[in-house]
């Protein structure tokens, strides 16, 4: 599969992203994933990377995080149905030191379950640390995203950490090692949810994948 170049329209961003935003379920099997019914995007990285901050900050609402980080909550598969357009997919967070190896295992299960399962998923979005790059289980996640035919972008987080060669210079080790990769979409993407950076360019990214809106 050949990732393409989104056509990015921020204010079809905008539009999506302006609209309610609504738990639909929580998985924490494969049988009770919820029907097939929108394009899918999933929300992935290691555990603290700021994927709870990111998507409050995509979506201007607490909603994510309320849910996402409920004791019981952190290892499911949460959906949020975005405005009737588009399932927004948040994945439980990698790399936890605190769990068993068994926990992991059978998150790692489930996660793969859906991941190649899953017809209407579009895009897993991976979350990397802008100041700490891709760690090697990213790189193991990749490779198994690769093996399953699933499509991934790469979204640095906290990017206001860093001075803008330090960003640069994360953005042009991060593309070269996604250029070996099958399934990386090619443009990488730079956020802050604190700063407020990025956040039009992702939400454009997730518009060109979601439901066209009715024409009036
Ligand atoms: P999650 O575990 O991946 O959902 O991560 P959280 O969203 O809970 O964030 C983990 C930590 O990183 C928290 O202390 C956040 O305040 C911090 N954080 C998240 N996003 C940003 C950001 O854009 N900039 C900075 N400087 N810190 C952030």
């Amino acid at each position: 599969m050949t990732a393409e170049i989104d056509r990015l329209d921020p204010e079809a961003g905008r539009l999506l992203f302006a609209r309610e935003c609504r738990f639909v379920a929580g998985a924490t099997n494969e049988e009770i994933l919820p029907p097939t019914t929108l394009p899918e995007v999933a929300f992935a990285g290691r555990s603290n990377v700021g994927k709870s901050s990111l998507v409050n900050a995509l979506t201007g609402r607490n909603t994510l995080a309320r849910v996402s980080h409920t004791p019981g909550r952190t290892q499911q598969i949460n959906f949020f149905d975005l405005g009737e357009r588009l399932m927004l997919v948040d994945l439980p967070g990698f790399g936890f030191a605190k769990v068993s190896k068994t926990q992991v295992r059978s998150w790692t299960d489930l996660i793969f379950r859906y991941l190649r399962g899953r017809p209407t998923l579009r895009r897993v979005c991976l979350l990397a640390d802008a100041r700490h790059g891709l760690k090697e289980v990213d790189r193991e996640f990749m490779e198994q995203l690769d093996e399953a035919a699933v499509s991934y972008q790469l979204v640095l987080t906290k990017t206001d950490k860093l001075k803008p060669p330090e960003l640069a210079a994360r953005r042009a080790d991060i593309a070269r090692e996604i250029a070996g990769h099958v399934g990386a979409h090619p443009e990488i993407v730079a956020t802050s949810a604190h700063a407020g950076l990025g956040i039009p360019e992702l939400r454009a990214h997730l518009a060109a994948l979601a439901e066209p809106a009715p024409i009036q």
